[in-house]
């Protein structure tokens, strides 16, 4: 494994990092305030290739390697993880399902876009009742002629206002729990399709998250992705992509918790010394700087076997985990060290820790984890 970034790579992160800093970073605390996705940045983005991520250039991507598109999202996320999370839309569950799983029709129509960053894609798995027990999902699809009609409610659904397409599943057979459930690609705007989003969100503010709700959605069968019942295992083969997504969105949060606190820690004094002389507060910017490297390595050795084209269940589930848990000790030590300053939003540390917290519930909240890493250890899966 070699993890020293190579000059390939370089331009790629140096153009990445002009980028945030100069057209990300003048407007984030704002759009954050007002809870606005900035399309007209995500456009930006687009033009300089960014939203392509790992799918192949013939579906629009950038098919850059996974180490590449790691390092590339953790560069962005350091300055915005919802900007950071815009690059991981095409690599992510809803780009590489269809990518895996789609009719060359499907990719055309849908992936070829995305990738080109023509607009977001909703993934919509998560219901009222539950969102880890996927298994359990009361959205129904009765098949009628040569199209399905779709009922149901999805919840915590991101970019649910400006996305081009929906990635949704639902069950074709009830009692059979995940052997029934079925994947489908549904268009916004078709009749009986509602979109709600939450306001005054704790965190991901300009995330568009939000209700779907389907009332006797009449879908094509040509918009189904993959065959009846496939669903399950499409949302879980797929899920790795936006695991390494999120974990490397973490690392790059990570980044900023260290450099913002280290930066404040140098400047702000106390007693007649910067407070960074203080055995206490080094002890937390020692924390951080091992939580950086560590879930940087995790997420890197992740991203090396998938370009290995290996699965990494297990490590795709341990990078999103440790990074998550890290990420939010590496916030709350960063507030800490803010002091009454971490409370105004004249200051960025209040976001990440506001976001950071929902980095450990989202892609598989971090008790799943656990569990998953557990049983593979164990050899009960
Ligand atoms: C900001 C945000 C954006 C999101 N975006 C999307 C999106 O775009 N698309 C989408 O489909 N979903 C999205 N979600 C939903 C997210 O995927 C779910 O919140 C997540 O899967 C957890 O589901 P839940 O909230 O229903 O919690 P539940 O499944 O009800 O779990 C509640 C608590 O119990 C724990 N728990 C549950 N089962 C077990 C178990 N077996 N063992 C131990 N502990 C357990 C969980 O870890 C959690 O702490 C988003 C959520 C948020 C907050």
């Amino acid at each position: 494994m070699d993890f020293a970034v190579k000059e390939e790579q370089t331009a790629i992160l140096d153009m990445t990092r002009r980028f945030s800093r100069e057209r990300i970073r003048p407007r984030v605390r704002e759009y954050d305030r007002e809870e606005r996705f900035p399309l007209d940045l995500y456009a930006e983005m687009a033009q300089l290739g960014l939203t392509g991520g790992v799918i192949p250039e013939q579906y629009g991507g950038a098919g850059m390697d996974h180490q590449t598109y790691a390092l590339m999202v953790m560069e962005m996320a350091e300055t915005c993880q919802a900007m950071a999370a815009a690059a991981t839309w095409a690599s992510g569950v809803g780009g590489v399902s269809v990518l895996r799983f789609g009719t060359e029709e499907q990719k055309q129509k849908y992936l070829v876009p995305l990738a080109k960053g023509e607009g977001p894609v909703a993934f919509a798995l998560t219901e009222t009742h539950t969102g880890s027990d996927v298994a359990s999902m009361k959205t129904r699809a009765v098949r009628d002629g040569d199209d399905y009609i779709l009922n149901g409610t999805k919840v915590w659904i991101s970019m649910i206002e400006s996305c081009k397409w929906i990635l949704t599943f639902a069950t074709v057979d009830a009692g059979a729990g995940r052997k029934g459930i079925t994947a489908f690609l549904l268009e916004p705007d078709w009749p009986g399709i509602t979109r709600t989003p939450f306001k005054n969100k704790v965190g991901f503010r300009p995330m568009e998250t939000g209700e779907l709700v389907l009332q006797d959605v009449r879908v094509p069968a040509s918009n189904r992705l993959g065959a009846e019942g496939e669903g399950f295992k499409i949302a879980m083969s797929s899920v790795e992509n936006g695991r390494l997504g999120v974990a490397s969105r973490c690392v790059g949060m990570i980044r900023a918790c260290l450099n913002l606190a280290t930066e404040y820690a140098q400047t702000r004094t106390t007693f007649g010394e910067p407070i960074g002389k203080r055995q206490l507060v080094q002890s937390k910017i020692t924390d951080m700087k091992v939580a950086y490297e560590t879930a940087r390595l995790l997420v890197l050795q992740t991203a090396w076997q998938k370009d290995q084209g290996d699965r990494a269940r297990v490590n795709a589930s341990m990078a999103k985990m440790y990074a998550s848990d890290a990420l939010m000790r590496a916030a709350e030590d960063a507030m800490q060290i803010h002091g009454a300053y971490g409370c105004s939003d004249e200051y960025d540390i209040g976001r990440y820790w506001r976001d950071a917290k929902f980095m450990q519930t989202i892609e598989g909240s971090n008790e799943i984890h656990r569990t998953l890493i557990a049983e593979y250890q164990l050899g009960y899966r």
